[in-house]
């Protein structure tokens, strides 16, 4: 069989479901899901195999109008993703009209030349029948090379994307070995998971102003154990209290939490340590972004 590949990257504004749908499509919890908008920090890159086609996701931050300079790196994130695919999905959810900054984003798009196929998510949240109807009224707006509805939710209609999918991939060998299913490094990777029980257990309390960073990363010498020291890096006195929690203890479930998910993407046993620490107003830091790898 011939092998071919195909990069698309998915893109779209915050909280459309472009991660929900990613690990749907590789079949694998990789990118940070959450309901704050923003929580994908840089593209990440899901790799599925199928049928000697090598599909290669990259899934963006979410466009939005930057508004400090970490908003600045994401907005050149996105960007930097749109030169080196084979074709774009555009998400949205179901509805009549492009939002203003969906406007913007469809038309730096379509400067690039790139196939942009529209994908209505979320359609698990409306009738068929209204599914429909916005499809057809969105697909007249816009040169789009196809589009369809589906629920990366429940995975309703992501059969058919694939299908759509399936027409822009090129021939050419693999990039990466068949049962990959990322490129992100493993560490990176733990850092995420870090963050992701972080964002989940404070979900109201905490502001975006956290980080992650891995400083430790080792296996040990004769045994199945990786010891992994984490800092946490947060904004605020107040906010590396509420981090800690009473006696250590919500400190102690995100670490344990953490453990348990990176041992499952690993496959081997974690000995995690986590540290809070402050760093007044990272997010601006031209200085702190680079340390952290922005
Ligand atoms: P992103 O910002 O575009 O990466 O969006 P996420 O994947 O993080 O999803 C944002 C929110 O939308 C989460 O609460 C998801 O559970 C929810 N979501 C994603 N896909 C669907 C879907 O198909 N149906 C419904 N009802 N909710 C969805
Ligand atoms: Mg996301």
């Amino acid at each position: 069989m011939t092998e071919k590949n195909l990069f698309c990257s998915i893109t779209g504004m915050p909280n459309m479901g472009k991660s929900t749908l990613l690990n749907r499509l590789i079949g694998f919890d990789l990118a940070i899901i959450s309901p704050k908008a923003e929580t994908t920090r840089s593209r990440i890159t899901g790799v599925l195999t199928e049928d000697g086609i090598q599909y290669v996701f990259l899934d963006t931050p979410g466009y939005n109008k930057p508004k400090t300079k970490l908003d600045r790196h994401l907005v050149k994130t996105v960007r930097d993703t749109f030169s080196d695919v084979d074709c774009a999905l555009f998400l949205t959810y179901p509805k009549e009209h492009f939002l203003e900054y969906e406007k913007k984003l469809l038309d730096e798009l379509s400067e690039k030349g790139l196939p942009v196929i529209l994908g209505i998510n979320k359609a698990d949240t409306v009738s068929s029948e209204i599914a429909q109807r916005c499809l057809v009224s969105l697909m007249e707006q816009y040169g789009f090379a196809d589009g369809c509805c589906f629920s990366a939710l429940d995975g309703t209609g992501t059969d058919v994307l694939m299908e759509k999918l399936y027409a822009f991939a090129v021939e050419g060998p693999h990039y990466f070995p068949d049962d990959t299913l990322t490129d992100i490094p493993e560490k990176y990777v733990v850092s995420e998971i870090v963050r992701e029980r972080l964002l989940f257990n404070l979900r109201d309390e905490l502001p975006h102003g956290c980080a992650v960073e891995v400083m430790r990363f080792k296996e040990r010498e004769n045994s199945d154990i990786v010891d992994i020291d984490v800092n946490i890096y947060c904004e605020r006195d107040s906010h590396k209290g509420m981090i800690i929690g009473k006696g250590g203890s919500m400190l102690k479930k995100i670490g344990t939490e953490a453990r348990k998910k990176a041992e499952d993407f690993l496959g081997c046993r974690v000995n995690l340590q986590c540290w809070v620490k402050v760093r007044n107003d990272w997010r601006n830091s031209e200085f702190d972004l680079k340390d952290l790898g922005f």
